[in-house]
């Protein structure tokens, strides 16, 4: 039995981000991490990247390798151990193919998500591969490299991004999505822009459900209600759940699924804090609470969760959930809730979705699809674009997400003028004055 000051289980962003906050607070603590992979401060964000060709060694995927911790840090990372147990005041890591038992003062859990599986026949098959940690990366280029087609289950953000990634490898790639549009949390208009840009590029299946992998001693087919494709390797993204296998015997759940926490990125357990893709926050743009599984968040509640653990008080705001992606030249982006997403929420919204160019009519560049969603008050609800210049639009649409603007906030923001990349009337501009018509304002 060793006794630590502070526990972490997870060595991503969230874990990393509060050991090194703490250790910069409190240098004499002792601070352990415990990460059952050889891998810490991995950024999962950069798999499709590196399975396209963009960079060679997947170690670059993570931001800091272990010894920078150990060394400059003064942080006692433990790798390949796996906790298997936890209960009040105590942990067990397995290192080395033994169990250790870990006192602590107090624990963060960190453990981030893990891939949602499928539930259907054959998906051990050799070749069906879920898109997970960075180990999933080495196994998804390797198999790709050898493939000739390549079918991707799901078409949120991962999907469409690992579809660009292995057609760039020149693969013939098939697309499967459940729902009718691909990125379904974003609204038809926005998501039409992208089904257009990816009808040239790869075969986008809507509205069709996977029933079963096929194939004698790896994949060879993936069949769905509707038909079936041939294969030689099946890529799974269709989303995430949070990891919590070990923290719900100790803490609190929220109705997502993921451990409730307070702003101070506490749980229901003294001394016990949650952070990162394993955790409930805020939603700024509802005031709900909400499961946000993004880096950034990730970041910022570690971060928070550590000056809190050095016995420092901050508290983590929440998040508008905003989010980038693209499929080669078409870039897409939101930040708060698209209009179904209002509507379901309960709000009566109103909404403006303006096409024109992203710079001066003289340049070159395409145009930007954007879509601004209201409640009947006027606060803006949400953001999304589709097209050039999205992710300008989208930073900007953040930070006022952040301060709660309305309309005429969005209207009156003096975002700057540069004939090559924006324009006089920007169209976050145009949209809201679109908006005060809607609103009944002059
Ligand atoms: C392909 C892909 C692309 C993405 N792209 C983006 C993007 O562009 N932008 C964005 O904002 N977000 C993106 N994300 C999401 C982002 O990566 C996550 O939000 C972020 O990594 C969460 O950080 P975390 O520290 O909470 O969890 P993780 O980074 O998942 O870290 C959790 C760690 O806990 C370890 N662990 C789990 N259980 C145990 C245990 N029992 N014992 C020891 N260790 C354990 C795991 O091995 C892991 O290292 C992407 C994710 C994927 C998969």
């Amino acid at each position: 039995m060793r006794y630590v000051d502070i526990a972490i289980i997870g060595g991503g962003a969230a874990g990393m981000s509060a050991a090194s906050r703490i250790k910069a607070l409190r240098p004499d603590w002792n601070v352990m991490v415990f990460e059952k992979t050889d891998f810490v401060s991995h950024a999962p964000c950069g798999i499709p990247f590196y399975v396209s060709g963009f960079f060679e060694h997947f170690e670059e995927l993570c931001t800091y390798d272990v010894n920078h911790f150990r060394n400059e840090r003064g942080i006692d990372v433990h790798t390949r151990a796996k906790v298997v147990e936890v209960s009040e005041g105590s942990i067990v890591a397995e290192e080395n193919g033994r169990e250790r038992v870990y006192e602590w003062e107090k624990l963060l859990f960190a453990t981030g998500a893990k891939a949602k599986r499928l539930n259907v026949q054959n998906e051990d098959l050799e070749g069906v591969i879920y898109v997970d940690d960075i180990l999933s990366a080495e196994r998804i280029k390797r198999s790709a490299l050898k493939s000739e087609r390549v079918v991707i289950i799901g078409s949120g953000y991962i999907g469409v991004e690992m579809a660009e990634a292995i057609s760039r490898l020149g693969k013939k790639v098939t697309v499967i999505e459940i729902s009718e549009r691909p990125l379904p949390e974003y609204d038809a208009e926005i998501a039409a822009i992208l089904k257009s840009e990816m009808d040239k590029i790869v075969e986008l299946k809507l509205s069709e459900r996977v029933v079963a992998f096929e194939g004698k001693d790896r994949i060879e087919r993936v069949l769905t209600d509707k038909g079936e494709y041939k294969c030689d390797l099946a890529i799974v993204a269709v989303g995430v759940v949070p990891n919590v296998d070990l923290a719900k015997k100790l803490v609190k759940l929220g109705k997502s699924g993921a451990i409730k926490t307070n702003s101070r990125m506490e749980t229901s357990k003294e001394g016990v804090y949650a952070a990162g893709d394993c955790a409930e926050t805020i939603n700024i743009v509802t005031g709900k609470p909400d499961w946000i599984h993004l880096a950034t968040p990730a970041n910022k509640m570690g971060y928070v969760a550590g000056v809190n653990m050095a016995g420092y008080e901050l508290n983590y705001p929440g998040s508008v959930k905003c989010q980038i992606t693209s499929f080669y030249n078409v870039e897409i982006g939101k930040a708060g809730l698209s209009e179904f997403e209002a509507i379901r929420e309960g709000y009566e919204v109103v909404s403006a979705f303006v096409t024109t160019k992203s710079s001066a009519k003289y340049f070159q560049d395409g145009l930007i699809h954007l879509k601004v969603v209201a409640n009947r008050n006027g606060k803006v609800l949400g953001v999304q674009a589709a097209g050039k210049g999205v992710s300008m639009r989208i930073y900007g649409a953040t930070a006022l997400l952040y301060k709660n603007a309305d309309v005429r906030d969005l209207f009156f923001s003096d975002f700057p003028y540069y004939p090559p990349v924006s324009r006089v009337w920007d169209p976050l501009v145009v949209a809201a004055r679109n908006l005060f018509r809607k609103l009944g304002m002059p």
